[in-house]
């Protein structure tokens, strides 16, 4: 009898929208929720575990199925339970992926099944809100202590900032100031050391500000997420009524493309130093550490046509010693000579170099490098583009 279900889960399987998971789109489903009615990955339905009573998850190939449950299975499926659970997804909601940072896929999991927010958009206000005031954990600039401060971020002032909390005698002032055009908000766990680290960056004198925040609680940083990202397509939306939401609604944040240790060789080709470099796009940024607030270099990157490139190996006038895993990223004034630990690490960044260095050049790219146009404060020329 046992296999006589599983052989329908395996035909129901193949219908339309069965084909991947119905959380995070990853193909060949092999788990299902047998209470809602939808085919998940491993990684969501263990995610789904924590619904308890709202979902049961089950194995399609491992676990035993009755007919009532088979029968629950053909009767939803991922498409109507679709309809169902994701009615009102706001354009500004980060759809977590496959490769989605988990705290993202938990919190899309908990919002659509257990407290129905896409299925009702009354229940939006902790994001899509006009002001939104909270406590998250941030880290001190000395890097050694998270603290308590309060944001607040406000659509009508067009503003994130961040409040010491003092005694209530005293006009607060704020420690920081952001236009929501400008920030950027990103997941960044491991760097941060816990689970539901983010780290907000923005410009300030020229040069990119880094706050590594988190909160104890994984929908109020998934909250804060948004409520950033709702902002900023509610500004865009204002500026050009004529465009359709979704259009406006790409990158509102930008996750990292690649972050990792490299060795940079000086300027006058003095010993290579260890650096933390991160990939903002067409922002290459580097640290001496990666919870710093500002880092020590910024580097624009251009396009092909303009005469950005990288090679691998030896660099005639920059002699590596016959260091192996090398590459030099040329700009059109100056040459960057970097050190990966390994091949593999060293393919990472030139493959992703090179995807950057190709991409067609945007309006925003052409302002990113009027920002990064000289700095004074090291001995790198930026060039305008
Ligand atoms: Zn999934």
């Amino acid at each position: 009898m046992a296999d006589k279900y599983r052989q329908a889960l395996g035909q129901i399987i193949r219908e339309p929208g069965n084909g991947v998971c119905a959380d995070c789109g990853t193909e060949h489903p092999s788990w299902a929720s047998s209470t809602i009615g939808i085919f998940l990955c491993q990684d969501c339905a263990g995610m789904h575990r924590a619904l308890n009573s709202i979902s049961r998850v089950k194995s399609v190939t491992l676990d035993n199925w009755d007919s009532d449950q088979v029968e629950l299975m053909q009767g939803i499926g991922n498409s109507r339970a679709k309809e169902r659970y994701e009615m009102n997804v706001p354009p500004f909601y980060r759809r977590p992926q496959k490769e989605s940072v988990e705290v993202l896929k938990k919190e899309w999991i908990f919002a659509k099944y257990q407290r129905l927010e896409f299925t009702d958009a009354d229940k939006q206000d902790a994001y899509n809100c006009a002001k939104k005031e909270g406590l998250l954990l941030k880290l001190g600039r000395d890097r050694k202590l998270f603290q308590q401060r309060k944001f607040v971020l406000s659509r009508p002032e067009n503003k994130l900032q961040y409040f010491v909390i003092e005694d209530s005698s005293k006009k607060p002032r704020p420690k920081a100031e952001i236009d929501l055009d400008e920030v950027n908000a990103v997941f960044v766990p491991e760097k941060i050391g816990h689970p539901y680290g983010m780290q907000i960056t923005f410009y300030k004198d020229g040069s990119t500000r880094s706050l590594f925040v988190h909160s104890e609680s994984s929908k109020d940083i998934v909250d804060w997420y948004h409520a950033i990202r709702a902002a900023k397509l509610e500004r865009r939306r204002i500026a050009f009524p004529d465009r359709d939401l979704d259009t406006l609604a790409e990158d509102l944040t930008r996750d990292f493309m690649l972050e990792g240790w490299l060795y940079k060789m000086g300027p006058r080709n003095e010993p290579f130093k260890r650096r933390w470099f991160t990939l903002d796009k067409r922002k290459l940024m580097y640290y001496e550490d990666p919870l710093n607030a500002f880092p020590k270099g910024e580097i624009f990157i251009g396009h092909r046509d303009a005469g950005y490139h990288v090679t691998t190996g030896t660099t005639e006038d920059k002699p590596t010693g016959g260091s192996p895993f090398c590459f030099t990223l040329h700009t059109p004034d100056r040459k960057f000579v970097l050190k990966a630990e390994s091949k593999e690490e060293m393919d990472k960044w030139v493959d992703m170099l090179n995807k950057v260095i190709d991409m067609p050049l945007t309006p925003q790219d052409s302002k990113l490098a009027a920002i990064l146009v000289p700095k004074k404060s090291n001995s790198i020329r930026l060039i305008k583009r």
